[in-house]
């Protein structure tokens, strides 16, 4: 019985542990490589298993960093079940047609540009293929993987059917519990449930992405939200964020609902101009049954979600380009989230050089992004080859991470009885050095960092 680390080890995407019983092999995560165009090009590289000869695969949730390369398994040949909870299956089912879309645009761009057939990473057909072998399941529901290796679902709080992944596994009379944290979210984030509780683990693999660091607080957060709202500014201009599709925008949507009287939202038209957040949000609101108590009493009241009665999604390319007719009163959400493409960027180029625009940076900004230009200060930024001067006021709103810091992550860890030794997986090399140091000062924890092709016998004690 052994566990082996392949992807996010010492890095933060391409999420994949490989889990040996009884000479069988479950994938926990085949994530996708995110980042510059080097680091995607090793999506293309050949795993270090034979596809055909992976049993299962279980999923902690429906990040692409977590599902993205599945429809890469299956074309190489992977025919077991995929296990899921069951809101992330409706969720991975958009992730990877988008993603399966993008491939396929990008492979025909490159080849036109360099002359030669490039063939896309996956196509559309192979994502769907993927969704064929989705085996759903509740949150705490136990179910067989493969035989000595049962799995519970635990809510990770990170985004919407996003799980802790509990393994009981068994072999020649030997039991370990091990635990996979998957993502795991801020406490008493909004929708969302908290972390679940853990009661017992041998080992635990645990995310590490903002370990190095605290985010700013929630309610400071919220303050500065109702201050941009209910500004003088707003009244001139429009306001404009860039959000991801899955859990930002509907984060962003709640607290406007939810502050609607408060921040004078009624003033403005708010709109989700995104076709994939618009199908993300429809995911998100019909599994009430998973929302904190917050969230249920909201719904309860409102009679519904979303709690916007001037919500207006933009399905359509000609309904998004009217938006760049309006001057003023606007609160437009559009992706990508970090401004490297999609709706927001047309937003941008017609609102940038006007002072009275606002843009709200809602998330982490990857060097190199226009987003991230746009934090640091640029004067001007290259939008679709034209020069513009950037006179909008730029807020970078902290505080709404999908992820927990390096508080949540030690609060969730020290609640597990006898504090097993733990694996730091999904996370900068700095933040894992940081975060180690604060857990073994914190609780004596037993810090582990593995590499990539590191392996944890799982007969001889998990420590060792
Ligand atoms: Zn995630």
């Amino acid at each position: 019985m052994k566990l082996e680390f392949f992807g996010a080890a010492a890095e933060v995407t391409g999420s994949c542990h490989i889990l040996h019983v009884g000479g069988r092999r479950v994938l926990l995560d085949c994530g996708l490589i995110q980042g510059s165009r080097r680091d995607e090009a090793r999506n293309r590289d050949p795993f270090p298993f034979e596809a055909a000869n992976i049993d299962a695969v279980v999923l902690s949730h429906a990040h692409l960093d977590h599902c993205g390369r599945l429809p890469l398994l299956v074309k190489r040949g992977f025919r077991g079940p995929v296990h899921v909870q069951e809101a992330t299956g409706e969720l991975t089912a958009i992730l990877l047609a988008d993603a399966a879309h993008l491939a396929e645009r990008d492979a025909e761009y490159q080849s036109r540009k360099t002359g030669r057939n490039v063939k896309p990473l996956y196509t559309k057909a192979e994502g769907e293929q993927v969704m064929r072998q989705i085996e759903g399941h509740s949150y705490r529901e136990t179910f067989d993987v493969i035989p000595g290796v049962r799995v519970t679902f635990r809510d990770a709080g990170h985004i919407l059917g996003s799980c802790v992944v509990e393994i009981h596994a068994q072999e020649n009379g030997v039991e370990r519990r091990i635990v996979f944290s998957g993502d795991l979210g801020q406490y008493d984030t909004p929708i969302l449930r908290d972390p679940e509780p853990i009661d017992r683990a041998d080992v635990v693999l645990m995310e590490s992405t903002y370990g190095g660091r605290r985010h700013r607080s929630r309610e400071k957060t919220l303050e500065e939200l109702g201050e941009i709202f209910t500004s003088e500014r707003s009244r001139r201009g429009n306001i404009l964020i860039p959000a991801f599709s899955i859990g930002r925008s509907q984060e962003i949507l709640y607290q406007l609902g939810k502050h609607y009287d408060e921040w004078d939202i009624g003033r403005y038209r708010v709109f989700l101009d995104s076709p994939m957040a618009i199908e993300a949000s429809k995911v998100y609101w019909d599994n009430a049954q998973l929302f904190d108590e917050e969230a249920t009493r909201l719904r309860r009241e409102n009679g519904g979600m979303p709690l916007l009665p001037n919500l207006k999604l933009s399905r359509d390319t000609q309904e998004s380009m009217a938006i760049n007719r309006l001057r003023s009163g606007a609160i437009v959400i559009a992706g990508s989230g970090m401004c490297n493409g999609g709706r927001i960027i047309h937003h941008l180029k017609h609102n940038l050089d006007r002072p009275e625009t606002q843009v709200l940076i809602t998330g982490y900004q990857a060097h190199g992004s226009l987003g991230r230009r746009l934090v640091n200060g640029e004067e001007t930024v290259r939008i679709h080859g034209r020069t513009i001067p950037v006179r909008a006021v730029v807020h970078t709103v902290g505080g709404l991470s999908a992820h927990g810091d390096q508080d949540d992550l030690a609060r969730w860890y020290e609640q597990i009885p006898d504090r097993p030794p733990v694996y730091l997986v999904h996370g900068e090399p700095e933040s894992q050095r940081a975060f180690g140091q604060y857990l073994r000062g914190r609780c004596g924890a037993e810090v582990h960092v593995p590499v990539p092709g590191d392996q944890i016998d799982l007969d001889r004690s998990p420590g060792g």
